[in-house]
């Protein structure tokens, strides 16, 4: 390596500690939570290749690999803290090394928090981010929380929906093509997540559960239900869609809305009587929500369209299996 192991850590993710008592540079970090705080604690890795290609802006790359973590830390209603970085680099890349940390770091500083640690080695491009919250003894947002009777949230930005990451990805994949404008506002879907930490501060005792968006509508909200021992509707022309993937063919919108995967947003339980205090919680957030169907008591998952026909879908992105 041209620029040593050590050189790389000062220039590219040292910085000052703020909050933390002890930043980068010992054997350990040290963070004080605010007393009586439970720590919220979520580590996501990268892999090139599966959780992102190779010709990917490196700084879009630092914005997602810390953007994901945040969004589990927003799925429990947990405000970050901290995070750190544990990185395998093929070689000593400085401009993807420059590009990569100043998409970490800007992310970073929108969010209040500073990258207090991690380990750095040669190998094969991966990228590993864990990040600490703090929430209030009890006040967690959890998948197991779900109730027959209440009703099924997705959040998206505001005149947009979820679905185009996937649309993004079938582009690269070379499965369909999008006018230019299109494409590039699907792409930043895929590339620039936005975790949605405010709305899921704003849903604690409002929401009953939570999960973020990262695998796929059907296949994360099975999660929820599980956990929570009941079944789901949704309706799946109630899925809300950006004009760009509106734009689509049915099977498409329905691929990408259903079990899309990569949208990082929140998809939560609200008792049926607080729609109201949902859409103040969004709208306080910046993010849009819609609802999109219902907890029932039976098992299982039922999506039904416009006609009241059922609808067939898949089951979500599972690593081992596709
Ligand atoms: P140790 O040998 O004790 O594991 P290292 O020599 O690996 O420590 O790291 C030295 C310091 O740099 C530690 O404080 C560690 O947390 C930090 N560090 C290493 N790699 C990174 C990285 N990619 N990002 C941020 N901090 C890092
Ligand atoms: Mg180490």
């Amino acid at each position: 390596m041209s620029l040593g192991e050590f050189d790389l850590i000062a220039k590219y993710f040292q910085r000052p500690a703020r909050h933390a008592l002890l930043g980068i540079g010992d054997d350990c970090a040290l963070i004080a939570p605010t007393p009586g705080m439970q720590l919220a604690i979520s580590c996501d890795m990268l892999v090139e290749g599966r959780h992102f290609l190779s010709t990917v802006d490196p700084e879009r790359l630092g914005h997602k690999a810390l953007a994901v973590n945040l969004s589990d830390l927003a799925a429990c209603g947990a405000r970050p803290l901290a995070y750190t970085l544990a990185l395998a680099l093929p070689r000593v890349d400085e401009g993807f090394l420059e590009g990569f940390a100043r998409g970490l770091h800007a992310l970073a500083d929108a969010q209040g928090i500073e990258l207090i640690g991690g380990d750095t080695t040669a190998g094969p491009l991966n990228l590993c981010v864990t990040v600490f919250g703090e929430v209030p003894p009890g006040r967690a947002l959890r998948r197991d929380g779900a109730r027959p009777g209440e009703a099924l949230w997705v959040s998206h930005p505001l005149g947009g929906g979820i679905g185009d990451a996937r649309l993004a990805l079938e582009v690269f994949r070379g499965r369909l093509s999008l006018p230019g404008e299109g494409f590039e506002r699907a792409r930043a879907a895929m590339e620039l997540p936005q975790p949605r930490v405010t709305l899921g501060l704003a849903l604690r005792g409002l929401a009953t559960s939570a999960i973020d968006l990262s695998d796929g509508l059907v296949g994360d909200l099975g999660h929820v239900l599980r956990r929570s021992g009941v079944g789901a509707r949704i309706d799946a022309d109630a899925l809300p869609q950006s004009a760009v993937l509106a734009a689509q063919p049915l099977p498409w919108r329905r691929e990408c809305t259903l079990a899309g995967g990569d949208d990082y947003e929140l998809l939560f339980t609200a008792p049926a009587t607080a729609d109201a205090a949902v859409r103040e919680a969004a709208h306080g957030a910046g993010v849009g929500v819609t609802r999109i169907g219902r907890i029932e008591a039976e098992p299982g998952l039922r999506v039904i369209d416009d006609a009241g026909q059922a609808v067939a879908v898949g089951q979500g992105f599972d690593h081992f299996k596709s």
